[in-house]
């Protein structure tokens, strides 16, 4: 069954799934739907299977090789196009991507638009074999990224410098993209989660954490490993030690049926019993795809439960403001029974020069 039908089949009415113009992000379920990748298509479907594919001239042509949907080219203006061709028609649309000037097109135009929320987003949840294989040769890259990384000079080198270097090593191993921009944050700039590299002389005596991602096929990987640069303070090293005990932790209670709270709440057991569940301060983890932060999360608020094929990280981490931060994070599979590490680079504390 294609994604379209798949889809299809969860409808009450036609659904339009189309997302800000100009934005590659909001036309992620486009793409997941019918392979076309854009900055301005929609795709409507109905709850028979049939489906329409709307772009303008930019994308006409690729837009005409999909199988299985009809083409209509628009003008650049696509949803107030999109908007006259279903006037009088009850249409569902994705309240989280559709942006309010063209819901605002949709209903002046005299369209019956019905919000929905998640259509899409739950099917993407779960990869087949195709996107798993994507993202096995992605978590493959960063394993060599890393690999290669630990014998790079850090101390005397800036931080923007090593970023830059990761991201050129992922495109030079063949991936077509970073997944994210690359955070490498030495000592007290890595206190901020998603920190910016700077151009700080990076010195020994610190951590220093990396997280970069890179894109195989149009899918993400995401792997964070911290480093300590020449010798660390005991407290440190404590800190590292506490950090992948939680890691560890949530990998353990990754496995299908359990919901990412109960997930997130088992990695930081650990770190509440020695009273730093403060420094602690986001969600275990979210599921990767062809975008970076998609379903299942993992986090104290999540309702979400696991099923096997989804691909979600493991991320705990400790902020101690003004001092250092560490996080450890990989990217896994859930699997019948457990889950698969689809990042496999070594995880105890791993000293660069
Ligand atoms: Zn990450
Ligand atoms: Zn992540």
């Amino acid at each position: 069954m294609t994604r379209i039908e798949r889809l299809a089949r969860t409808l009450e009415d036609p659904l339009l799934v189309a997302g800000p113009p100009g934005v590659v992000s909001g036309q992620a379920n486009v793409r997941y739907l019918c392979g076309l990748e854009s900055t301005n298509a929609a795709l409507l479907v109905e709850p028979d299977g049939r489906a329409t594919l709307y772009a303008d001239f930019r994308y006409a042509g690729r837009a005409r090789e999909v199988e299985d949907v009809s083409f209509v080219e628009t003008s650049r203006n696509l949803l107030s196009a999109v908007a006259e061709l279903l006037v009088g028609r009850r249409i569902a649309f994705e309240s989280a991507h559709l942006p309010y000037a063209g819901y605002k097109a949709l209903s002046e135009a005299g369209v019956d638009a019905v919000p929905t929320v998640g259509l899409v987003e739950r099917l993407r949840a779960v990869k087949n074999e195709g996107e798993i294989r994507a993202m096995r040769r992605a978590g493959a890259l960063s394993d060599e990224m890393f690999g290669a990384l630990v014998g790079e000079q850090f101390a005397g080198r800036t931080e923007r410098q090593l970023a830059w270097w990761i991201e050129k090593s992922f495109r030079e191993a063949g991936a077509v993209a970073v997944s994210f921009d690359t955070v490498v944050a030495a000592g007290e700039t890595a206190s901020s989660p998603h920190a910016v590299p700077g151009a700080r002389i990076i010195e020994e005596g610190l951590l220093v954490t990396v997280d970069a991602g890179c894109v195989v096929d149009g899918y993400c990987s995401d792997c964070t490993r911290t480093f300590a640069v020449g010798e660390l303070p005991a407290r440190l090293t404590e800190i590292y030690a506490l950090c992948l005990e939680a890691q560890l932790a949530g990998l353990a209670a990754v496995r299908p049926g359990v919901s990412g709270r109960d997930a997130d709440a088992a990695s930081r057991a650990p770190v509440d019993a020695v009273g730093l569940g403060w420094a602690y301060g986001h969600g275990l983890g979210h599921g990767v795809g062809i975008e970076i932060h998609e379903g299942p999360v993992l986090r104290p608020e999540s309702t979400d439960v696991l099923e096997p094929g989804n691909v979600v990280t493991v991320e705990p981490g400790i902020y101690l403001p003004g001092e250092a931060g560490v996080r450890i994070e990989d990217l896994v599979l859930v699997t019948a029974d457990g889950c698969e590490r689809l990042t496999q680079f070594p995880k105890e504390l791993i000293t660069v020069s």
